[in-house]
């Protein structure tokens, strides 16, 4: 069977993580997130996670070189031979070159770009309202849609709830402003390209699986004509 080699693109709070997550279990692709490539690297005290914790450390962002070169490691490697999915990277057109580099070295390229499409205002108001739990990170409410049975207290264990400095409607405004200098740019690129597949991300995490999931059958159908 031919390999599917695709790409996630989306702000955040466009729910990225949870789709790739079904993609992975539906057609059983690799998931490579950058995110969590980084935090493996790191526990594992490799050379570029010892690198990359010397910028954490200091506050800074890894530079580009160093995920390229985690990104195109895991691309290369054998758990990728029958394709992956990329949930965080490219993040810039620095990082989309470096990409498409490491695929034609290979003799591979990509099969399809996947954006989920949601505005702005919709991504604060899903980060904004998110309250964690003080004493257990994985008790997670949310003011609008899944709110405690009291104002900022843990149903599981009356703790406080808070809201963490990334859920900050400042912090949430500054990724999106960034995300639209750097990563938007991507979508046109990918477009012209031919392998742009839009997803409107407004509507609940099923929905937007069934057509994402759909999107994926008819991508393989394709490259197994
Ligand atoms: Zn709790």
């Amino acid at each position: 069977m031919s390999e599917l080699n695709l790409i996630l693109l989306g702000p955040p709070g466009a729910g990225k993580g949870t789709q790739a997550e079904r993609l992975r279990e539906d057609f059983g692709l690799l998931h490579i997130s950058t995110g969590d490539i980084l935090r493996a690297e790191v526990a594992e005290e490799t050379e570029l996670g010892r690198k990359a914790k010397r910028y954490m450390d200091a506050g800074d962002l890894v530079p580009d070189e160093v995920i390229i070169e985690m990104i195109t490691q895991r691309i290369g490697g054998g758990e990728a031979r029958d394709g992956f999915l990329l949930d965080g990277f490219p993040r810039n057109e620095h990082q989309a070159d470096a990409l498409e580099q490491a695929l034609a070295a290979l003799d591979r390229r990509l099969t399809a770009v996947l954006s989920i499409d949601v505005p702005d205002e919709e991504v604060v108001r899903r980060l904004a309202g998110r309250r964690v739990c003080v004493k257990n990170p994985n008790h997670i409410y949310h003011v609008e849609f899944d709110p405690p049975k009291h104002d900022g207290v843990c149903d599981q264990d009356g703790s406080r709830l808070v809201q963490r400095e990334d859920d900050r409607e400042e912090t949430i405004r500054r990724r999106l402003e960034v995300y639209h200098s750097q990563t938007e740019p991507l979508i046109a690129h990918y477009d012209h390209a031919g392998l742009l597949r839009r997803v409107d991300g407004q509507r609940d995490a099923a929905e937007v699986h069934a057509h994402v999931r759909a999107t994926v059958a008819t991508l393989r159908l394709e490259e197994n004509l």
